[in-house]
């Protein structure tokens, strides 16, 4: 009896002060029992550099990664772990308005889809986002990302879907990359429309917008199947590949900006690849049209074209180019509207290297072809997915009719080697 008292007296103790070992150990290690964030880049197009984590508060804080000579320090995108279900956390990012959207784009399928966070709030350079995720990992990333294996997949995809569609590689990037690329072509010496995005590696929303061409252009819609008939298209839905898998900025990279690569000797293989088949369709008097895709500055709410200097065109070149124009603005009309003021960008706006601007090269080849950048907006609310796939729709609608009626004709006759 003596020995029962005794071993529950002790077994009572013990349980007592497991209990407060327990109480005091959770009380040193804050009031929370948190798994540990955790902030991981390592997979394509993946950056950023962390500062801090505050596991309590639960405050990330992180740059884009640096990657000397490959361009602007402003794409970032990175997968956090460690989270839980229903708990707010706090994304800290800085410190250039080129890396610091108004809203910042989040997954939380592993990529299926992407959502604009709430707008975040401002501290001088610094941008807060705060996301409550519904599961233990999720994706940010300052824009929708569109990474080689996307561009790939959807260009395979659309090959299958189209019987006159076939993916190709447009080069071998100089770090042994491939280049995915479409041609979608039904007959033989058709007119040339050349699409291209992701010139400058951060601007994940040209390459949206392009996706949204590339499937429109596929699809069923009546326009679709008209510009079918009446046209060869190649799209590239990314130009500049290593440094999109890299994660790196890309724009004003060493030894060359690839914007401003289209001289006689590009640095770059994409840019040459390019070059070596649009200047042939010039030659052969088929090119129709040449249209770059990028993003512009943070300030620029509204998607507008760069258009080559009027005064370098011929006389067919300048009223195409006025009714791609006129057209663009019917249809590219929300819910990211396109301005009525292209702006040209000559010798005012880059001196040095205006001529070696894509869209300048391909005007002085000197046929009546239009060349023109699309700058979409990208920090806008509509500036989603939905958003950038809808301008590329309306980009397809607007080269439709507006082929229907240009005048293609060479303006020098000598020059068409195709009869
Ligand atoms: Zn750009």
């Amino acid at each position: 009896m003596k020995i029962h008292l005794l071993y529950t007296a002790v077994v009572f103790f013990c349980q007592r002060l497991c209990r407060f070992a327990f109480v005091f150990a959770v009380l040193l290690s804050g009031s929370h029992a948190y798994a540990e964030i955790k902030v991981i880049t390592d997979f394509p197009g993946g950056s950023g550099s962390v500062l801090d984590i505050d596991q309590q508060q639960r405050i990330i804080r992180l740059m884009p990664t640096d990657h000397p000579g490959r361009g602007w320090r402003c794409w970032w995108y990175v997968r956090l772990t460690g989270l839980t279900s229903g708990e707010a956390i706090t994304l800290e990012v800085g410190d250039a308005p080129w890396a610091t959207p108004d809203q910042a784009t989040w997954s939380g399928d592993n990529g299926k889809s992407w959502q604009h966070t709430m707008p975040g709030k401002r501290n001088g350079k610094l941008i807060r986002y705060s996301i409550t995720p519904e599961s233990e990992s999720i994706l940010v990333a300052w824009g929708p990302p569109f990474v080689p294996s996307d561009a790939k997949a959807l260009v395979s995809k659309l090959a299958t879907a189209s019987s006159s569609a076939e993916s190709f590689n447009l080069c071998r990037t100089r770090e042994g990359r491939d280049t995915p690329a479409l041609r979608v072509k039904t007959a033989p010496n058709l007119p040339l429309i050349w699409i291209q995005a992701r010139q400058h590696a951060w601007e994940s929303g040209s390459s949206w917008v392009c996706r949204g061409f590339a499937e429109w252009l596929i699809s069923d819609a009546a326009e679709a199947v008209q510009i079918r008939k009446s046209a060869e298209i190649v799209i590239v839905p990314i130009m500049d590949i290593d440094n999109v898998h890299r994660g790196a900025g890309g724009k004003s990279q060493s030894p060359q900006d690839h914007n401003r690569d289209w001289s006689d000797q590009p640095h770059w293989r994409a840019v040459a690849a390019a070059q070596t088949e649009i200047g042939a369709a010039a030659a052969e008097a088929r090119l129709a049209a040449f249209v770059d895709l990028h993003n512009p500055a943070a300030g620029n709410r509204q998607p507008y074209y760069y258009i080559p200097p009027r005064d370098i065109l011929p006389p067919p070149g300048r009223s195409n180019l006025e009714l791609f124009l006129k057209t663009s603005v019917n249809h590219i009309n929300g819910p990211l509207p396109v301005s009525n003021r292209p702006i040209e960008s000559g010798p005012k706006y880059d001196p040095k290297m205006w001529q070696f601007i894509s869209k300048n090269w391909v005007a002085r080849l000197g046929t009546p072809a239009i060349s023109v950048t699309l700058e979409t907006a990208w920090n806008t609310p509509n500036s989603t997915t939905d958003g950038y796939l809808a301008v590329g729709r309306q980009l397809g609608l607007t080269l439709a009719e507006t082929l229907d009626s240009a005048d293609l004709k060479p303006a020098n006759p000598e020059k068409d080697t195709s009869k």
